[in-house]
Order: structure tokens, then sequence, then C-alpha cells
């Protein structure tokens, strides 16, 4: 068998990006599985929702954005650290980059190791790497909810952080006049799941009901197409929690009876591959997404720290 590239290693073919007006000053854009980004225009502003790898791909993003609002960005929402979400932030010019409190521990604690780790293994999405002034950092984190007032009629954008999940931070953006959700890595439509930092067992239970019980009539995930409607969303939130009872399944039978992480790995990847392997970046997460459930069942709550060098030690002992 051919030994497969290290993970998004080998994938340099440039993505079709997707701009999509969701409702009056809302935006997404999509791109066949690359992480998506958003907008939401308020009466005088615009709030960003996630950054992209590096300023270039990011003003890329919003040289799009800037066919529809010349209004200046007040806030970046960033829905956790993934340097593949946040290392862009500069470009925005934003009066405050907010997150999760969390997500900043979690920064300080990892944000270079992250960067280092995520650049290997997904090189094309990082245009112009030297475009990168430093880490970011979130100037307002909060805890559970914070509420942006968007002015005359908009409504509110609530930022709302549903439990622990894709990472300890995440926060999803809602907009319950337009019932629409920025749904971050929490949720992906037709994407395979990361979750390398993930929490397992708190995921696939109260975080996702969380989610699921806001009533979205549209939902942008991390990855993958926009989905619309009712059930659509519900579609996408089921599948992302049935991607997670597998793993629990599968990883767990493998553990409970005192097997490797090596069978783990094979057990999970042979119960996914039928639904999800044919969707983006699944063989790059499975080695990832598997070494980490291991910890957790093994008891490791807090998740331990990838490297560009254990990176590829996990890689080789299970992808190799
Ligand atoms: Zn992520």
């Amino acid at each position: 068998m051919p030994v497969k590239p290290f993970a998004s290693s080998a994938d340099l073919a440039e993505k079709t990006e997707t701009l999509e007006v969701l409702a009056d000053g809302v935006y997404a854009l999509t791109a066949e599985g690359d992480p998506n980004v958003g907008a939401v225009e308020g009466e005088d502003f615009v709030v960003a929702f996630e950054a992209r790898a590096t300023p270039v791909a990011a003003r890329e993003w919003l040289g799009q954005l800037r066919e529809h609002t010349d209004k200046p960005v007040r806030y970046l929402v960033l829905s956790h650290y993934h340097a593949v979400r946040v290392l862009g932030a500069s470009a925005f010019d934003a009066t405050a980059v907010v997150a999760h409190e969390q997500t900043r521990r979690l920064i300080a604690e990892r944000g270079r190791q992250d960067w280092e780790s995520e650049f290997g293994r997904m090189p094309r999405l990082f245009k112009d790497p030297g475009s990168i002034p430093g880490l970011t950092w979130p100037d307002v984190t909060f805890a559970d909810r914070l509420t942006i007032d968007l002015g005359g009629d908009r409504g509110d954008l609530v930022l709302q952080h549903c439990g622990r999940g894709h990472t300890a931070g995440d926060i999803v953006a809602w907009l319950p006049q337009d019932r629409i959700l920025f749904a971050g890595d929490l949720v992906e439509a037709q994407a395979a799941l990361y979750t390398g930092d993930a929490f397992h067992r708190d995921w696939s239970t109260g975080t996702l009901d969380a989610v699921k019980a806001l009533g979205a009539e549209a939902l942008v995930g991390g990855r993958g197409a926009v989905a619309r409607g009712r059930d659509a969303v519900d579609a996408a939130v089921e599948q992302t929690r049935g991607f997670l009872q597998t793993m629990l399944r599968e990883v767990g039978d493998v553990h409970a009876r005192g097997g490797s992480v090596a069978e783990a790995f094979q057990a999970a990847h042979a119960a996914l591959v039928e639904d999800f392997g044919r969707w983006p970046i699944f063989e790059h997460c499975m080695p990832f997404d598997v070494a980490r459930l291991w910890d957790e069942l093994s008891g490791i709550d807090w998740p331990r720290i990838w490297t560009a060098q254990r990176d590829r030690e996990v890689w080789d002992e299970l992808q190799g």
C-alpha cells in the first residue's frame, strides 16, 4: 500500500470559494471544505467571524466582503484558538478581538506549538506565512455569553459558549432575529471532524444539545456547505454527533478490552470511512482524533499539546 502523505501536506489544489448572502447584511464564505468565515453587518460597523490562517488570506476574504459593505470591522470574533482561524486577525483592523476565556488560555499555553503544527499539517492555507505578525491575542473574553447590539433594527448578535467540544473554548455566533447560526468547528456540515483537542463526551451530549436547542434555520459550520432549513441544520448537528458517538464506541471498545491505540485507529477508521471517507480531511484528521480520544478515555482531561514532532510520531504510528 502506498504511504499516505502527512496530513494535508499534499493537498495543494485551490478550492472554489462561494460568498452567500444569508439575510440582509449576513454573509458566509464557504470553500469546499476549507475553513469557513462569515460576517454580520451592524448599523455602522461589521462583526467578522473567524480570521483565516494569514493576513494575506484574510485580505482576500475582506476583498469579497468589501463588494457588499465598506463599514469598518469593529469586532473580530474567533470561535476557538486554532491557527488556521486566528492568525490572519491583523488584516481586519478590528477595534476588538473577541473570544472565549479558555481560548485566551489555550493561545498562551500552546499558541506557538499549534501554529507550527497546523502549518505542517495544511501548508496551503498559510498564504504568505511571513505576513503573520505573531500570535493573535483576544482583547475581550467571556465565559458564557456576550451580546452585541447591532444597532438600528438589526437586533442582537449573541456570542455563546455551549460547553466543551471541539476545544475547551468554542463559541457560536447566533442571530436570533434571522435564526442564523455560525457554529465554528462544533458542527461540520459535509466534512470530517477534527477532534484532536476535543472533549468527545461533552461535545456529543450537552454541547450539541445546546447548539441544536437554538433552533437555527440556517447554519454555517466550520467547514462544508451552509445548511439551510431546520431539517438540514438538525441533520448537520446529528451527523456531527454520529461521528463522535462512533468514535466513542469503537475506540472505547478497544480501550476497554486493553487493546492498542493502533487497533482503535483501525476500528474507528473502518466504522467511519463509508460515511465520511469521501469528505475533506478525513484521513488527515483520523490519527489525531483517535490519539486524543484514547487519552481522554485514559483519564487525561486536558488535551496534550500537538507539536510538529508529535504530529509526525502519531501519524507514522497510525497512518504509516
Ligand atoms: Zn478547529
